[in-house]
């Protein structure tokens, strides 16, 4: 890092999905005039969802844009900072740590670090092009939007087969193709799987590409022993194959999972003092509007009872 003059913060937030924005409600609450870091997209993964119609206060759901801009406007009305730029290296080993960002240097006594997790994409033709227009990867988000319609799963992991069960509550049928013979799901829920008349597996079969005219209506697979390949009409096609946990940043630095998520205890403590860490970005499990909400809150009520001890 340069010997240029940091910004001296009480706290800083790196992201602003639901996590972030709570955390930041509550540090700006008690007076920290926390600084959020918005990274590339205000409000992470509920900024381009459709509806959210599973967090309570909204009877007939919200916009996640929407969701969005109001989790925005209640954190600035208490004294939240904004700042539409990334952190880019971060340095946790003394306090305050230091954070670099695109156009800045700050130093801050407490870290939040709410970067949430990017669904991992197939990277295949088609993908890209017809996400939200058939291609999701969230069925708690988007199930609703396909009743009577017949569906893909791709994955064959607990999220895949929890998600596809989740979608036979609206689907017609559900086609679970997964790349082996073999499902890593735990037994509880491929029994459930294997028990419901609206799924059905295709194995040791991959997508290659996602065909539509505007929406989405046939995937090319092959058949990776046979090597056969087919085409399969459908009106979804549900991605499930893992997150992949934005915390490049803090590898060396924080623990971590195997899986890369870092690793909280219940007081969304991280293995550095003074470093929280809330939603998606430690949370493998749930990966809710709410759910991460409450961690937001959760690490911010934390960073406020660490400034008072410390200072
Ligand atoms: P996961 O366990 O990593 O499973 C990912 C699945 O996607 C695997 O079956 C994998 O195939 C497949 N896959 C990966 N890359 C692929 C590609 N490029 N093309 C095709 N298939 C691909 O991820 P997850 O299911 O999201 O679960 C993540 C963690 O959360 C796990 O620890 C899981 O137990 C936990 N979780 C728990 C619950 C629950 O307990 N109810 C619910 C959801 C998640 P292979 O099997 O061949 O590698």
């Amino acid at each position: 890092m340069t010997d240029k003059k940091e910004k001296q913060e009480k706290t800083i937030i790196i992201g602003s999905g639901p996590a972030g924005m709570s955390a930041a409600l509550y540090a700006a609450r008690a007076n920290l005039e926390p600084l959020v870091l918005s990274g590339m997209e205000l409000g992470g993964q509920v900024s381009v969802t459709h509806i959210v119609e599973n967090y309570p206060g909204f009877p007939e759901g919200i916009e996640g844009p929407k969701l969005v801009e109001n989790f925005q406007k209640q954190a600035e009305r208490f004294g939240t900072k904004v700042e539409f730029d990334s952190a880019t290296e971060v340095d946790l080993s003394t306090r305050p740590f230091r954070v670099k960002t695109w156009g800045n240097e700050y130093l801050a006594e407490t870290l939040i670090i709410t970067t949430g997790a990017t669904p991992r994409h197939l990277d295949i033709p088609g993908e890209k092009e017809f996400t939200g227009r058939g291609v999701s990867y969230c069925a708690t988000c988007d199930g609703h939007f396909f009743q009577g319609k017949d569906v893909i799963v791709v994955g064959g992991g607990d999220s895949a087969l929890e998600e596809g069960l989740f979608l036979t509550r609206y689907v017609n049928s559900v086609k679970i193709i997964h790349r082996r013979e073999e499902l890593r799901a735990g037994a509880i829920l491929q029994n459930r799987a294997f028990k419901n008349d609206k799924v059905e597996f295709i194995w040791n079969t991959v997508v290659t590409e996602i065909i539509g005219d505007g929406i989405v209506d046939t995937v090319k697979l092959k058949n990776v022993k046979t090597g056969n390949e087919e085409e399969l009409k459908t009106d979804g096609v549900f991605i499930f194959i893992g997150h992949i946990p934005n915390t490049d940043l803090y590898e060396g630095q924080l623990e971590l999972d195997e899986n890369g998520y870092v690793q909280v205890d219940r007081f969304m403590q991280t293995s550095v003092p003074g470093v929280y860490a809330a939603g998606e970005v430690a949370d493998s499990h749930f990966r809710q509007v709410i759910t991460s909400a409450g961690m937001g809150a959760g690490a911010a009520m934390q960073a406020i009872h660490f400034l008072e001890d410390h200072s």
